[in-house]
């Protein structure tokens, strides 16, 4: 029979940011669907999910694509850590997710994430200078060139898995901070722009590693006149989306306007470095939203503003921000 194997991924327990782990386990015979995966354990003492007595958590399958690394039938899944028994474990944030989506499914809701990330090799992040810093920023952004942009090939490589993988990845750009790179992932619905998020950051932690680098998402990778990293949140529902929906977008900012601590809680650690007020931020102290505001906490996109209908940009997630608390967030507060 058959070997398939499969990289069973998952989010540990690590504070303050939670980090994916993965572990490989080969199953006989042909994988056609998610009851095919067999749930499976691990060592909770080990990631931060567990006390040492009473170690096991479970893996349970929850989203599977194709392996673009290792080719061939072998699947990359991600799952949902559980308790032995079977109740949703507390590093567990898809869980909550599961059961917004469902509630407010009616609304169609739809996220485009745009995920920034630096690259380092050592210390610094990728071509810059052991000790030292590059040319201030300006040209970097979008740029083209030796001297302007570091790491394109891993780039390249993981837009090509991405793709290959089936993921809805719709764009790539380099960033303002020389090392620094962007890609986007959807629009799609709130469970699957999400698991498809935490899929895309493996295959970028992955691939990095074949080239000696790592990839990291935190928000403020340079202290000083640099670019924090962000992970923008597109955001419609159906009403959005169709006439009269710019009321419907200005009605959600009021909303999100009262619960702007509550968001800033889950919008990732550290990011307080990052939302300073400069470099196309605003402060995390303030909430203001506007047309094609870049300063602003909420942009209403231009085109948006013209038709009439369309989508919002929440700019205030950081790049390690969670995405099943994120989506399921904006849910709660613009949807109820
Ligand atoms: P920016 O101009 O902020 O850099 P990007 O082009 O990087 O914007 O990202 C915009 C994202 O918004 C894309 O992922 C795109 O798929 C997504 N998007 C477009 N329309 C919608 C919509 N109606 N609802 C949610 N997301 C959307
Ligand atoms: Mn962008
Ligand atoms: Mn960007
Ligand atoms: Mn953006």
């Amino acid at each position: 029979m058959s070997k398939v194997k499969v990289e069973y991924i998952w989010m540990d327990g690590h504070e303050p940011t939670q980090k994916l782990r993965s572990k490989t386990k080969i199953i006989s015979g042909e994988v056609n669907s998610l009851s095919d995966l067999p749930n499976w354990g691990f060592d909770g003492s080990s990631t931060n999910q567990a006390a040492g007595e009473d170690s096991d958590c479970m893996l349970k399958p929850v989203y599977y694509i194709l392996d673009p690394i290792r080719g061939g039938d072998n699947l990359l899944v991600m799952c949902e850590v559980m308790n032995a028994d079977e109740s949703v474990h507390k590093s567990n944030t898809r869980a909550h997710l599961r059961s917004v989506a469902e509630k407010y499914a009616d609304q169609e809701s739809w996220f485009g994430i745009e995920q920034e990330y630096t690259f380092f090799q050592g210390r610094v992040p990728l071509g810059w200078p052991e000790g030292g810093y590059p040319a201030p920023q300006g040209p970097f952004y979008c740029g083209v060139g030796a001297d302007e942009v570091y790491g394109r090939d891993i780039v390249e490589d993981h837009l090509e898995l991405c793709i290959d993988a089936g993921l809805e990845i719709s764009g790539i750009n380099a960033e303002v901070m020389p090392g620094q790179w962007e890609y986007q992932v959807g629009p799609l619905g709130p469970l699957d722009v999400a698991d498809q998020l935490w899929l895309s950051r493996w295959l970028l932690y992955r691939i990095s590693e074949d080239y000696g680098v790592s990839a990291t998402l935190h928000p403020k990778p340079v202290k000083g006149d640099w670019n924090g990293a962000g992970a923008h949140m597109n955001f419609s529902t159906k009403a959005m989306r169709t006439t009269g929906g710019l009321k419907v977008i200005e009605a959600a900012c009021d909303a999100l306007a009262k619960k702007h601590d509550e968001h800033i809680a889950i919008y990732g650690a550290h990011n307080e470095e990052r939302l300073t007020g400069l470099h196309e931020t605003c402060s995390i102290k303030e909430f203001r939203y506007g047309v094609s505001d870049r300063g602003a906490s909420i942009r209403i996109p231009m085109t948006t503003a013209n038709d009439g209908y369309g989508y919002l940009e929440d700019r205030r997630p950081s790049a390690n921000m969670d995405p099943y608390k994120v989506c399921a967030a904006l849910i709660e507060t613009t949807c109820g």
